[in-house]
């Protein structure tokens, strides 16, 4: 691009950066959840390394790519402060490579054991710092979601669902990954259903307390062993859902469009 084009296209995703940011604070402060602060994933999966630098340059370091390659380019490309966050399909195979990239900070769709275990194994041996795994919880059930099964108060035997025992697993073989929390995507139409209680957001809050009573039970409330002093964090809430999400007690909201404007694949 044009260095002029290139000014007014930061000029316009900064003033949308800026409008998100403080959509976020507002929502957060009239969220009925415990914390009072949220993290703003900025997604920038189809989009230039120049759109990241003009976010960056104003402070914003979380970045979320949903694809292995992209990612690895992009962070070559842009400083190693970012924080990438992992959003995209996770195939076993592709483990490796994205464990290299050293500024890796969290997969937020992880959904098997297989992949946590490649995960561990293949974190660069200077690599000092844990890698966030966030499970991918599918709390519509549509068949175009991945994620596991997500849990519930009834639910009989909590120990023997599979998102528990992959829970298990990264806490106990793992050393590398911390477990941090879940993630959902969601129903379309639960998100334009604006005003009422998106059931999502409201089933992933439910698996993660489920969830929590359980790890509590077999490993205990330690800082190191799992969460974040026995807490589990929600990734929940895009561009058209985020404020209902954080409303909803969401941790970690992403938002690409509303950011970058609409994406064209490549
Ligand atoms: C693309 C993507 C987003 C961002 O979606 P927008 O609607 O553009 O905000 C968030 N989460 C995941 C998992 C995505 O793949």
């Amino acid at each position: 691009m044009a260095t002029q084009d290139l000014a007014t296209r930061s000029a316009e995703i900064l003033e949308n950066l800026t409008e998100i940011r403080s959509r976020v604070q507002q929502a957060v402060s009239s969220s009925s959840g415990s914390s009072k602060s949220a993290t703003l994933v900025a997604v920038s999966k189809y989009k230039p390394a120049s759109d990241i630098q003009a976010c960056f340059t104003d402070g914003q370091i979380d970045f979320g790519e949903n694809y292995v390659q992209e990612l690895e380019d992009k962070a070559k490309a842009l400083p190693t402060e970012i924080r990438w966050h992992f959003i995209g399909t996770l195939q076993s195979n592709k483990a490796k490579v994205l464990a290299a990239i050293p500024n890796l900070y969290s997969v937020q769709t992880l959904t098997s054991i297989k992949a946590a275990t490649g995960l561990n194994k293949s974190l660069p041996p200077e690599r000092t710092a844990p890698l966030n795994i966030l499970i991918q919880v599918n709390t519509s059930g549509e068949d175009s979601k991945s994620g596991l099964g997500p849990l519930r108060a009834d639910t009989k035997d909590v120990a023997a669902a599979e998102l528990t025992q992959l829970a298990r697993h990264i806490i106990k073989e793992c050393p590398r990954l911390r477990l941090q929390g879940l993630m959902t995507i969601g129903a379309l139409e639960q998100s334009l259903n604006a005003g009422n209680e998106n059931a999502d957001f409201e089933r992933l809050k439910e698996t993660r307390d489920v969830l929590i009573k359980a790890l509590a039970e077999e490993f205990g409330v330690g800082v190191d062993k799992w969460g974040e002093h026995g807490r589990l964090l929600l990734s929940m809430g895009m561009s058209s859902d985020f404020e209902a999400a954080l409303t909803a007690g969401s941790d970690i909201v992403r938002v690409g469009t509303g950011i970058f404007g609409t994406r064209h694949k490549k």
